[in-house]
């Protein structure tokens, strides 16, 4: 498969290149020649499949031309060593809990698959740094990112990852996600701000000589290794609906009026779910659920796309100011304002929304939110339409936001054992300056 960008001025790329560079020359993101559709019969019987069966499936239209069947199965099944299932929350309202991975969010699946991938591609060509044989991944983080890309790469042999962080600016449970991982994975303390840590890593990329002593390369949020398998947890959401239905005889919920609510903030989930619909994906509409970001928000209203400084609010992993997504979501509907919204709605909330929505389906449900699921909750109670079944995804554990939670809803919201496990663990990071002469002697020595 080749992939072109955005922008339309840079060189064709395949997979491979594609996912080393992330980013096409032109600074447009990549975009699949051909998204190629899948049988009615799979759709038919999707709800007898397993998760796996279904991503790999998927995966194989995706990837299957460039990567060998059992290497693409081992990557998939290797991925995802977890669930994904569909809870009812209330009256015809589900949401689809994306939160079951490594460090209970929905990052992880990306950064596992991009992780098992470039590897894949380094066995295959037998791309390796003279000296030291490996290929290094560096990364920024102000949290989650980091945590999803440290445990994605845990363990991978032949990838180094150099997680950067400021220092004190990321909460304890974030940051025991990646500091006490060991092997494979360095922790960077920089006393400095997250803007610091991301000018230390573009640094790094542009630095000739760093580049010359070791390969780098970023695991970026918009590779199409880290976007795109996103899409398996679509096919999975209406599949479990569907199964839900049949055993449970709901026949007053209507599964070819699926609404699919997204919480988002760069795009890159919400756009995976479209890629799922171009494949054939029977839901009916979508609605992009924001925070007080409201960029995309607007663009539906008036057209006009203006991105704006990004705000911070409750729903700190959406405060984004000018989504990267948004030039694939452009690009897949031939720029049309009129096909965009005839597909997708949008919805926006501030913190004080976001907590009432949350006390009040705890109060009404007994399910606790978490800010982010909360903006995707509330999209549904406000947007649905007679007729219409509304699946949300859950984006992280509620225990990811523990303070927050805790103290809005007035509860003590229990840590699962996999999250209490890192909690335990010793933190190991390197002090850096936010000098880039410091990082790079640094680098140099590795
Ligand atoms: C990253 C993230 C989002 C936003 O997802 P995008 O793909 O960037 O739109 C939402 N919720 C949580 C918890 C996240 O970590």
């Amino acid at each position: 498969m080749n992939y072109y960008s955005t922008n339309n001025q840079a060189p064709i790329a395949d997979l491979h290149k594609a996912v080393v560079k992330g980013l096409a020359e032109d600074r447009g993101l990549y975009m699949p020649e051909r998204i190629n559709k899948l049988p009615q019969e799979f759709f038919d019987n999707i709800e007898k499949m397993s998760f796996q069966e279904i991503a790999y499936t998927v995966a194989s239209a995706f990837f299957g031309e460039d990567v060998d069947p059992d290497a693409l199965h081992d990557i998939v099944y290797d991925t995802l060593q977890f669930d994904c299932p569909v809870v009812n929350v209330k009256d015809n309202i589900y949401t689809l809990e994306l939160f079951h991975g490594p460090t209970l969010a929905f990052k992880d699946v990306g950064a596992r698959f991009m992780a098992r991938l470039l590897q894949y591609f380094i066995r295959e060509e037998g791309v390796r740094t003279k000296e030291k044989g490996e290929v290094n991944v560096l990364v920024a983080t102000s949290g989650d990112t980091g945590s999803a890309v440290a445990n994605g790469f845990l363990g991978v042999d032949g990838i180094h990852v150099y997680v950067l962080y400021p220092k004190g600016k990321v909460s304890p449970i974030q940051e025991c996600q990646f500091t006490t991982l060991g092997k494979n994975i360095t922790a960077i303390e920089v006393d400095g701000v997250f803007d610091d840590c991301q000018a230390l890593v573009k640094n790094a990329f542009m630095d000739a000589e760093l580049n010359e002593h070791m390969k780098l390369t970023s695991a970026n949020s918009i590779n199409v290794a880290r976007f795109l398998p996103q899409a398996f947890y679509y096919f999975n959401a209406y599949a479990r609906l569907k199964e839900n239905v049949k055993i449970k005889k709901l026949n007053n919920v209507k599964i070819e009026n699926l609404v699919m609510c997204v919480p988002s903030g760069n795009f890159g989930n919400i756009c995976a779910a479209l890629f799922g619909h171009e494949m054939g994906l029977p839901i009916k509409r979508f609605i992009a659920a924001n925070n007080s970001n409201d960029i995309f928000y607007n663009y539906l209203q008036t057209g006009k796309y203006e991105p704006k400084p990004s705000k911070q609010t409750l729903a700190n992993a959406m405060d984004v100011g000018d989504p990267s997504n948004f030039a694939r979501i452009y690009d897949l509907y031939g720029k049309s304002h009129a096909k965009i919204t005839s597909l997708i709605s949008g919805a926006t909330y501030s913190d004080e929304q976001i907590k009432e929505t949350m006390r009040a389906c705890y109060k009404d449900s007994g399910y606790i939110l978490d800010p982010h699921g909360a903006c995707g909750y509330q999209a549904l109670v406000d947007g649905l339409q007679e007729g219409e079944v509304g699946v949300f995804c859950e984006t992280a554990h509620p225990a990811k936001f523990k303070e927050k939670v805790d103290e809005i809803l007035g509860i003590d919201v229990a840590i699962p054992e996999r999250l209490a496990a890192f909690m335990r663990g010793e933190k190991q990071s390197v002090a850096m300056s936010k000098n880039f002469a410091d990082f790079k002697a640094y680098l140099m020595k590795q």
